[in-house]
């Protein structure tokens, strides 16, 4: 056993530590009170997003999933709301289930592989004329789609649902926690990709690579009822322009390179697929973002979990063979078993360059090797 290892973490992009240029940012910050929007960073951040996107307004808020609830208990303002999202859906799956904190109900549609949903099956759950059913008020879609695999939603289907939404008197929502991610692989301005939204959330906590926080965009008037309600929630956050300022080297930074990680993510992918091994298998064909999921064949006993366990050990026998790094050192990925126990997925983000791929592809190609041939 070697005592030391190097860990290369591809659990997720949001474990980026933040940069130096960052940390410089966030010590010449000027700030003022956000919560009388008086932050003047916060205040630039804000105006920024807003533009890219092409929307009246932003807001700043701590999260992806404060973001997404005020989008919530601003357009779903009737009593007896009910708001559209796909099962396989942050929003749905990994929220705590905090929508019922708004009073609204949340009805599933059925995710199809590309991070979509039938459009027919939504406008057959498009209901409110029957006074023993809810409103539906709202429809939220994820782009990219990050239990689908960091999918990236098709800008046709988008428009589609739009139209859809419009006729339907939906409000259309984008959890765009990873828009960039999205209009970086479509070669899109994220403004386009998001024009028929009414209201879009972007992380900086993902692959922007920031520390902390989500811009929420939409009408003026959307964002005067959303800043009411990160109040009511308890995001108001005063000084934040500390946080902006990370935020905003983000979009001078980490956004230009964010194709950096859609070509690691690829090399990764297809380096997988090459070793053309009978249970495990990736698409790299719709391997569109920084998002890989390995599937498991179904017939194999193994379960991502125990891989994902066997990443983070180091074994003799590897370090024999010469699966550690140039100055013997072992290798440990970290990965994880999301979103069910036949995925195994990797995530690449800016703390990881070409080098640390290189290992963690070595390190990944002895563990799969070595469980195809365990049985
Ligand atoms: C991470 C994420 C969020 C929000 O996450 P927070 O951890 O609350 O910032 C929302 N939607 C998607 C698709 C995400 O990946």
């Amino acid at each position: 056993m070697t005592n030391e290892a190097m860990v290369i973490d591809l659990r997720s992009d949001t474990v980026t530590k933040p940069t130096d240029s960052m940390r410089k940012a966030i010590e010449a910050a000027e700030v003022g009170d956000d919560v009388y929007g008086e932050d003047p960073t916060v205040n630039k951040l804000q105006d920024t997003v807003a533009q890219m996107l092409g929307k009246e307004a932003a807001l700043f808020v701590p999260s992806g999933t404060m973001a997404n609830l005020i989008a919530i208990m601003v357009h779903c303002h009737k009593r007896g709301a009910e708001m559209l999202c796909g099962d396989q859906s942050h929003i749905f799956k990994r929220e705590t289930g905090g929508a019922h904190l708004t009073g609204v109900q949340l009805t599933p549609l059925k995710n199809l592989p590309d991070g979509t949903f039938d459009l027919n099956d939504l406008e057959k759950h498009v209901r409110g004329s029957d006074i023993h059913e809810p409103v539906t008020m709202m429809v939220a879609v994820e782009n990219t789609h990050s239990y689908c695999g960091g999918k990236v939603l098709p800008l046709a289907w988008i428009d589609k649902l739009a139209a859809i939404a419009k006729k339907r008197s939906l409000m259309l929502h984008m959890d765009g926690a990873r828009l960039f991610n999205a209009s970086e692989h479509l070669k899109e301005d994220p403004s386009r990709v998001v024009r028929d939204c009414d209201s879009v959330s972007v992380c900086f906590s993902k692959g922007l690579g920031a520390p902390v926080g989500t811009v929420l965009a939409g009408t003026k008037g959307f964002i005067e009822q959303a800043r009411r309600m990160r109040k009511m929630l308890g995001g108001g956050m005063r000084q934040a322009g500390l946080l902006a300022a990370a935020a905003l080297v983000a979009l001078d930074e980490s956004l230009p390179s964010l194709y950096s990680d859609h070509r690691r993510a690829q090399y990764l992918a297809k380096s997988i697929k090459d070793l053309k091994l009978k249970s495990f298998s990736v698409d790299v064909e719709n391997q569109h973002t920084n998002i890989i999921h390995v599937m498991i064949n179904e017939k194999s006993t193994v379960i991502s979990k125990k891989l994902v366990e066997r990443l983070s050990i180091v074994s003799q026998s590897e370090t024999n063979k010469d699966c550690k790094t140039a100055d013997s050192k072992g290798i440990i990925v970290k990965a994880s078993s999301k979103p069910n126990d036949k995925t195994l997925r990797f995530v690449l983000h800016h703390d990881v360059n070409d080098d640390e791929l290189r290992l963690a592809v070595k390190k990944i190609t002895f563990v799969l090797k070595e469980v195809e041939s365990n049985g």
